[in-house]
């Protein structure tokens, strides 16, 4: 038999190689054969592979304890996780004022947004709007530990490539998770993330995330959780995107209400509203806009075009999102209509 370096729990516990089946079972950290691994929901492998393949699926098996329970938050509460364009900010190699700034609202990770809330049967939920290439070190950062589902906005590298992370989400919560996009978004995660998908291809079993896929329809709503979420068709140059609006599904005894804060749409990288899409803004009260820079660019509005378009949509605070480092929080953020602000990373929504 080939001789493999083992885990130190293992070793600890006296397990090797050549006595893995007459110790393992005697190891407490280890769960049994039968049973799926406590910790993660990954499937059995092969029942007639050797005791020790279990564990061999993923590193976190026995080493990692499961969370704490999250604590209750103020629900709804909507977090922006992240609010730059996709170079994040400050870009690499770049010594321009806002790259340099000492401002913490200058620093913007990929953007992307988090709402937790609590459900009608009390129970705490959380979903993420895209998972952005710095999706770990903003769940980090916000103690993020569960996650029901993923809304996506489109497939682009800056809204998609942190996807692998919420494998751990699998984990502490041992179920799959829902994602929600059009059918361009979902082929795209499809091809890139392969080894999700399609995971009896991989050379060996892997921990890989576990993901519901659900096709998004524009206008189309559903529910989820006491929540409504209805896809807006936007139009991101040539692109159609989805933007979201979310609001307390009708007949739901809110857990408070989220008055202040619902309807709520999320709508970044956009560079053009379509005219079936303005309905689904009607009575907005929070909007996240995208808007980009000063000058014209062919798939984003401008801050002018985005200023423009937040007036048609009249909601009582919008927020713009998706910035390069043309905008300097300090300079431009004053110069705003009132209502009307930019986002920073880590501005969190909601009751206090
Ligand atoms: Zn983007
Ligand atoms: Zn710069
Ligand atoms: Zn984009």
């Amino acid at each position: 038999m080939r001789q493999r370096r083992l885990r130190p729990p293992f070793r600890a516990a006296g397990f090797t190689p050549r006595g893995a089946f007459a110790t393992a079972h005697h190891n407490p950290n280890r769960h049994a054969r039968s049973k799926p691994c406590p910790k993660l929901s990954h499937p059995l492998p092969n029942p007639s592979a050797p005791l020790r393949a279990l564990c061999d699926l993923c590193d976190l098996c026995v080493h990692l304890p499961l969370p704490a329970l999250p604590s209750p938050v103020p629900s709804p509460r909507f977090t922006f996780l992240g609010t730059g364009t996709s170079s994040g900010i400050p870009v690499i190699a770049c010594d321009c004022p806002t790259c340099t700034s000492d401002d913490p609202r200058d620093a913007r990770l990929r953007t992307g947004a988090a709402l937790e809330w609590t459900d009608p049967d009390g129970k705490p939920r959380a979903l993420l709007i895209d998972a952005t290439p710095d999706l770990r070190a903003q769940v980090l950062r916000h103690n993020l530990r569960r996650c029901d589902a993923i809304l996506f906005t489109h497939n682009h590298v800056d809204h998609t490539f942190g996807l692998d992370e919420v494998r751990r989400f699998n984990a502490v919560m041992q179920a799959p998770i829902d994602i929600y996009a059009d059918a361009h978004t979902l082929d795209s995660l499809r091809r890139v993330y392969r080894h999700v998908f399609e995971p009896e291809k991989n050379a060996n079993a892997s921990f890989v995330a576990r993901l519901i896929p659900n096709q998004a329809h524009p206008a189309r709503p559903f529910h989820l959780h006491g929540l409504r979420f209805t896809p807006i068709p936007l139009l991101h140059g040539r692109l159609p995107v989805l933007g979201w609006r979310i609001e307390q599904a009708p007949g739901t005894s809110p857990n408070p209400s989220g008055d202040d804060l619902f309807p709520l749409a999320y709508c970044t990288d956009v560079s053009g509203i379509p005219p079936e899409a303005w309905p689904l803004l009607d009575g907005v009260q929070t909007l996240a806009l995208g808007a980009l820079r000063f000058r014209h660019h062919p798939t984003h509005f401008t801050l002018n075009q985005a200023l423009e378009a937040a007036g048609r949509i009249g909601a009582r605070q919008t927020w713009f999102v998706h910035m390069s480092h043309e905008v300097r929080h300090a300079e431009v953020d004053p110069t705003l209509p009132e209502g009307v602000r930019l986002a920073y990373d880590g501005l969190i929504l909601g009751p206090s």
